[in-house]
């Protein structure tokens, strides 16, 4: 995060409301033009010599741009421009970086079935998590949905993908003296992001427009290119529309439900007349969560316009046959809802006239009971209904939501035959595993390594042959360059760039790279536990403050804005402040996003996770601890119970638990602290005579071996391909 200062220093402003946006233009030395181009497409974020070409040119301001080029390049003086374009070997880097990326970025797109070039996939989501430098998400939907794309990207499948940009993101954190959070919105200019308006053949840009509260509300769209792949996103921040239109795509998850409603008017229907009007004609159309599901009701009406003499049944018919839905979670608050008033409210009678249904028809398409008229309209009922398939993101998901449907299917089905599949989640391998990692499977496996990940027993075969000293020691490294991490971010909090929340005299006492690191980062929600490691404080203290064998933990995680509850847990965390060394081996990085993420999960020794069961649809974050050498220490709960074979990372309590909640937490709670000292503090400890913990390295070996494959997002776009779109 910039300070104010700085922020005016890099060219960021965050006060104004509505600014024109404006392009600058650089001139770029003749030999270092290729940077303008590698910096449009969001190819470079996940090849490590990318990042590398922006970096290298001056670390401190690719740092204070957020990693940011389209920042970067605005703001690099022309002095250290002209210098570098002197550096002979840098040009050559930049050569070939380009070739790669134009090599990469000319392979034609394939045909897998039904989706083809013509006719390719359109993927809905209402967050995507490419890279931070494009801050349109707000945690692990938004993540999947960016590494969809880029697995997408990697295997030449045809797919254009269709979001919202946001004004002013998701909120950026900030623990106060207090140990409050804070929360802060940073206007997000499009003329920083690397997102080109939208034109038509004439050069003209191009408008869609969507009734909302009885005006036409017009919304331009921005394309980002993520490899090969097209995302495309709308904006209602224009001067034609009222100022209160202006802000329907201003905060992500962060208003009212009208504007929730409205969100996803713009996401499903403005959506899809978008694609009509640059003439993509998909072959299916992917509801990623049930935000975008209003896209049905836009195919209906298409459908109607088109073949007046059909009802609305047949409508639902056509449109069931084009759409598919992937659901996200079994917890209420991630399931939308909104009562028949505000729906009416937003949509307009005639909208419902040429479905040539009622309003009171409408809702109940809404509900899981049609008859019932209490019962509000819920997005996931919707969707299911609309969609001629739906799946879950992990195995003990996919059937937990055929329990939580049920009541929407005849009296006397059976769970197991409620039609909701599952596709495992995972994760873009190039992008979250570590640069060191990928530079040791590029010495001992070839340049390809990211291919043969797709073949278990290739993989297997490879990561077996490489010696384990080498392995542990890009593990090491990874740990002191999180712990350098850790203590830059502690030390920039303290000298004035941001508010102190304790004081530290000397922030290189903090963390120790020889210490076992427990890494918990996550959504601070009632069902993500966090209060269980804190359950019996003297026994953590102990395992802290322990002289030959401690252990330390890094903390990072946002609260929703309006969940006091979750604030007060973070509270409760900041405030713990004993006579130990808790204050020097445990440490909260505030604002977790994806580059915090990125330091987290390739740096750690144990990834901890302690959901409620069966709460934890999947689960990413542990998958990327994997790729990297982490050990996953978790409820078997979502992912983990697919991945786990007791030898690639550790379990907490049982598979299934019964009874009441109180009983289970503390069950669990006993299970976490016996494993950590019976079994993780004494296998990270012991040694062999060349000073390797042998049993660890063998568990990490495993880990790697077996998890890559297993959850990579590779696997997770071929899983689709075949069992979902087509
Ligand atoms: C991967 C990721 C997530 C999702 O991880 P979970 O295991 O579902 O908590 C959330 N936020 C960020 C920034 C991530 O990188």
């Amino acid at each position: 995060m910039l300070s104010k200062n700085m922020m005016n220093a890099v060219g960021l402003q965050s006060e104004q409301t509505f600014r024109n946006d404006f392009f600058f233009s650089r001139e770029l030395p003749e030999n270092l033009q290729l940077l303008d181009k590698i910096s449009w497409n969001f190819f470079w974020s996940w090849r490590p010599a990318g990042a590398n070409l922006f970096r290298e040119i001056e670390p401190a301001l690719w740092d204070q741009c957020e990693q940011n080029p389209r920042l970067f390049l605005k703001n690099i003086s022309q002095l250290r421009l002209w210098q570098k374009s002197f550096d002979h070997e840098y040009i050559e880097n930049l050569k070939r970086f380009a070739e790669e990326f134009e090599k990469y970025s000319t392979e034609p797109v394939k045909t897998f079935g039904a989706v083809t070039p013509e006719h390719p996939v359109a993927y809905f989501c209402a967050e995507y998590g490419v890279h931070n430098s494009l801050p349109n998400y707000s945690g692990g939907l938004g993540i999947l949905a960016g590494d969809h794309l880029k697995s997408a990207s990697d295997l030449n499948v045809p797919l254009v993908a269709v979001g919202l940009l946001y004004r002013y993101g998701y909120f950026r954190q900030k623990i106060g003296h207090d140990g409050w959070q804070q929360e802060k919105y940073h206007d997000v200019f499009t003329s920083e992001l690397a997102v080109k308006p939208v034109t038509d053949e004439n050069g003209e840009r191009v408008f869609v427009s969507v009734n909302i509260r009885g005006r036409e509300v017009q919304a331009q769209a921005w394309l980002a290119e993520i490899g090969r792949i097209k995302l495309y996103l709308l904006d209602t921040n224009l001067p034609q529309n009222a100022e209160v239109d202006r802000l329907i795509t201003g905060h992500l998850y962060g208003g009212d439900t009208e504007t929730r409603i409205v969100q996803e008017k713009v996401l499903g229907i403005g959506g899809v007349r978008l694609l009509r009007k640059l003439g993509v004609s998909p072959s299916v159309f992917h509801l990623n969560e049930g935000h975008s599901a209003f896209l049905t009701l836009e195919l209906a009406r298409e459908f109607l316009d088109a073949n007046p003499d059909k009802t609305f049944g047949d409508a639902i018919a056509y449109v069931r046959e084009n759409c598919v839905f992937t659901t996200h979670t079994p917890v209420a608050a991630g399931n939308d809802e909104f009562s028949p008033e505000k729906l009416s409210e937003c949509f307009d009678a005639s909208f419902f006239s040429q479905l040539k249904i009622t309003e009171q028809e409408f809702f109940a398409l809404g509900r899981t009971n049609p008859a019932n008229e209490s019962e509000w309209f819920g997005m996931t009922p919707f969707a299911l209904r609309m969609c001629r398939s739906a799946n879950g993101v992990s195995e003990k998901h996919g059937e937990v939501s055929r329990e939580l449907w049920l009541k929407m299917f005849p009296e006397g089905t059976k769970a197991e035959n409620v039609p909701i599949t599952h596709i495992t989640n995972g994760v873009h391998a190039p992008t979250w595993i570590a640069p060191i990692f990928q530079s040791l499977y590029e010495k001992h496996i070839g340049a390809d390594w990211a291919q043969l990940i797709r073949d278990e027993r290739k993989w297997r075969a490879a990561i077996e042959k490489i010696p384990n000293a080498e392995i542990w020691k890009a593990h090491v490294s990874l740990k002191n360059l999180l712990v350098s991490f850790i203590r830059h971010k502690t030390f920039s909090k303290e000298t004035g760039l941001h508010e102190t929340i304790n004081e530290r005299e000397d922030t290189n006492k903090l963390f120790s790279p020889g210490v076992l690191t427990i890494g918990f980062a996550r959504r601070v929600a009632a069902y993500k536990r966090w209060d269980l490691l804190f359950s019996d404080l003297d026994r953590l203290l102990k395992l802290v403050d322990d002289p030959d064998r401690p252990v330390q933990f890094v903390f990072a995680g946002k609260a929703h804005p309006q969940d006091r509850i979750g604030k007060q847990v973070l509270q409760k965390l900041m405030s713990i402040n004993h006579n130990s060394s808790w204050q020097n081996r445990a440490v909260f990085i505030e604002d977790y996003d994806q580059e915090v993420a990125r330091y987290l999960v390739q740096g750690v020794d144990v990834w901890l996770n302690v959901p409620r069961r069966p709460l934890e649809a999947s689960g990413t974050s542990g998958q990327k601890a994997a790729m990297n050498g982490g050990l996953n220490f978790s409820i078997l709960d979502g992912w983990w119970i697919e991945g786990y074979n007791k030898e690639n990372g550790f379990s907490i309590g049982e598979l299934k638990v019964d009874g009441d909640e109180e009983i289970i937490d503390r069950e669990d709670a006993e299970a976490l602290y016996t494993v950590l000292e019976n079994e993780i503090v004494p296998a990270f400890y012991s040694k062999d005579e060349n000073n390797l913990p042998t049993e660890w390295i063998r568990r990490l070996k495993n880990a790697l071996i077996t998890l890559t494959p297993q959850f990579s997002s590779d696997r997770m776009v071929k899983d689709y391909i075949e069992n979902i779109y087509n």
